[in-house]
C-alpha cells in the first residue's frame, strides 16, 4: 500500500497509486482518506488515555506539563505508524477490499 515500510523510512508516507501485485486501486474515489482522520483520532485518543493511565498510576501522578509533554511526545513520534494504520483500517473497513491469500506470494 505504500512505498516505503515503517522499518525502511519512518516519515515517508508516499502510497502507490495501485497495488503493484493485483491492480488494486488504492484510493476508490477522490478524498477518500478522509474519514481516515477518524481512525487516526481513535489512536490518539487511546494513546492519551493509556499514558494518562500509566502516569497516573505508576509516576504518582506528576504535574500537568509532565501529562501534556508525554502525550504529545508519544502522538508526535507515533504519527507516521498512525496514519499509516489508519488509513489501512479505513481501506480496509469502507473500501470494499478484501484479503485474497494467492496474490500474498
Ligand atoms: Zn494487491
Amino acid at each position: 500500500m505504500f512505498k516505503h515500510s515503517l522499518k525502511e523510512k519512518w516519515f515517508n508516507l508516499e502510497m502507490h497509486d495501485k497495488c503493484p501485485q493485483c491492480e488494486q486501486t488504492y484510493e476508490p474515489e477522490p478524498g477518500f482518506y478522509f474519514g481516515a482522520m477518524f481512525v487516526n483520532y481513535a489512536f490518539s485518543a487511546a494513546i492519551t488515555l493509556t499514558t494518562g493511565f500509566i502516569l497516573y498510576n505508576f509516576f504518582n501522578n506528576p504535574d500537568t506539563w509532565v501529562y501534556m509533554t508525554v502525550v504529545m511526545s508519544f502522538v508526535a513520534l507515533l504519527w507516521p505508524l498512525m496514519f499509516k494504520y489508519s488509513r489501512a483500517i479505513f481501506l480496509h473497513l469502507f473500501g470494499g477490499i478484501r484479503f485474497k491469500p494467492k496474490y500474498s506470494d
